[in-house]
């Protein structure tokens, strides 16, 4: 049996046919697209749609439903250098790791009926509703009720934060469908739910956007008596909250991917400035204070990388990696900041100029140190599940 001594991972360039691929196919995206859609807040519809027809979001759908049937650092990696070359996977990266839920626990039919489609792209499953305005962290709390209502469930409640929704098919939901007073633990009478949106959206369904300070798509949603069949239940009732856990690590492993594509972006920004921008009759890269923030940065960004292969590695041996997942996140989303810190530092009141694209990189990577779970979060699982010290929540 495989146990964790015996895994290896590639520490360089892994995966260079991909990493160009992604280059090349951002290159038609340059900041100028991003900014314009920054500034009328508008989905990247046209970057997405190249990103699905170049096969890149079906990479973890098996072969025999249609992708690409690649490991997660073969996404990771995608992810990445989406990042590293100014672009922004966050308009449909979910669709990589919501549709793993359809995969570890849908019914064979499920599987058949949509991970085709989602592969070609026909239908789009990048919406994802877990978080509600007020149970926040505290999952288990949720107040979005499921109840058996004939042929189906009827469903009532609230959620936020659900990004995409308007721009997808399809929806991953997270109800409550025993109430918690009537469950032994906490965690059990939640269920998983693939919700057609095209069916729900003014059948019981409003979508309506939040004004954030990213380009993010995001929504508030109120359900008000929808009606969904039964066939929407993904594999047992009861069971959805251990279902979205199984896939928790695939989703933090990718989106620290992310954070490490921001890094490498901003300090490539960051040293090209500081070796052209001449202050006092040499380039300000000539002054260690411009160069530590830079240099510590890149060292972040390496233990990141690192981390990051680590749990991928695990993942694709299928062995356990909550603690590498969840560090790898964590080192991630703060190699990401303080990258974009010292960038927007090295640019001086240039920074603040919307052309230059940093102080946008710079609002969106801060969203990796809320979403989609916090360093507070993270820290406590490590210091509960890996150090054993009393849980603090
Ligand atoms: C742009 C954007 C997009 C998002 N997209 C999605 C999406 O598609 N789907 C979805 O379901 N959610 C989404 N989210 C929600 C996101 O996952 C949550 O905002 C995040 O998990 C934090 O939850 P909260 O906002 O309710 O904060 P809260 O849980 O209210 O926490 C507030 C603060 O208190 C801290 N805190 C809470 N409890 C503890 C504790 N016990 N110990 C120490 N500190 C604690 C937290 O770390 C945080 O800093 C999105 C959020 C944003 C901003």
């Amino acid at each position: 049996m495989t146990d964790a001594s015996t895994i290896t991972m590639d520490i360089g360039e892994d995966y260079p046919e991909l990493r160009d691929a992604v280059r090349k196919l951002c290159e038609g995206f340059p900041g100028e697209y991003w900014r314009d859609l920054d500034a009328k807040r508008e989905y990247p519809q046209d970057f997405v749609n190249a990103m699905t027809e170049s096969g890149f979001l079906a990479a973890l759908i098996p072969e025999q439903y249609g992708g690409a049937g690649l490991p997660l650092r073969a996404a990771g990696v995608i992810l990445e250098s989406i990042h590293e070359n100014g672009c922004n996977a966050g308009a449909c990266h979910a669709q990589m790791y919501t549709m793993g839920t359809v995969l570890r626990h849908g019914s064979d039919a499920q599987k058949e009926k949509y991970l085709p489609d989602i592969a070609t792209g026909k239908l789009r499953l990048q919406a994802f509703g877990v978080s509600e305005p007020t149970t926040g962290t505290d999952t288990t709390q949720l107040k979005t009720r499921a109840v058996p209502d004939g042929n189906g469930y009827l469903v009532n409640g609230q959620k936020i934060w659900t990004s995409r929704a308007l721009q997808s098919d399809l929806m991953l939901l997270l109800a409550r469908t025993t109430p918690a007073d009537q469950v032994e633990k906490k965690t059990h009478g939640i269920s998983v739910f693939l919700v057609d949106l095209r069916d729900a959206v003014g059948n019981g369904l409003e979508i309506r956007p939040i004004d954030t300070m990213v380009n993010h798509s995001t929504n508030e949603l109120f359900f008000d008596n929808l009606h969904i069949p039964a066939d929407s239940l993904i594999g047992e009732e009861g069971k959805g909250f251990r279902y979205i856990l199984d896939g928790m690590n695939a989703e933090r492993t990718l989106v620290a991917s992310e954070g490490l594509g921001d890094a490498k972006y901003f300090i490539r920004r960051a040293v090209d400035y500081a070796n052209e921008r001449v202050v006092f009759g040499a380039p300000i890269g000539k002054n260690q204070g411009i160069q530590f923030p830079i240099a510590k940065a890149h060292s972040e960004t390496e233990a990141a990388d690192l981390m990051i292969r680590k749990a991928a590695a695990l993942f694709d041996a299928g062995l356990p990696c909550g603690p590498e997942a969840n560090m790898a996140k964590l080192m991630a989303a703060d190699a990401g900041w303080n990258a974009a810190e010292a960038c927007f530092q090295t640019f001086g009141g240039f920074a603040f100029a919307r052309e230059y694209d940093i102080e946008r990189k710079w609002r969106e990577v801060r969203l990796l140190k809320t979403a989609p779970i916090s360093p507070n979060l993270i820290l406590a699982y490590i210091a509960q599940h890996v150090l054993g010290l009393p849980r603090s929540y």
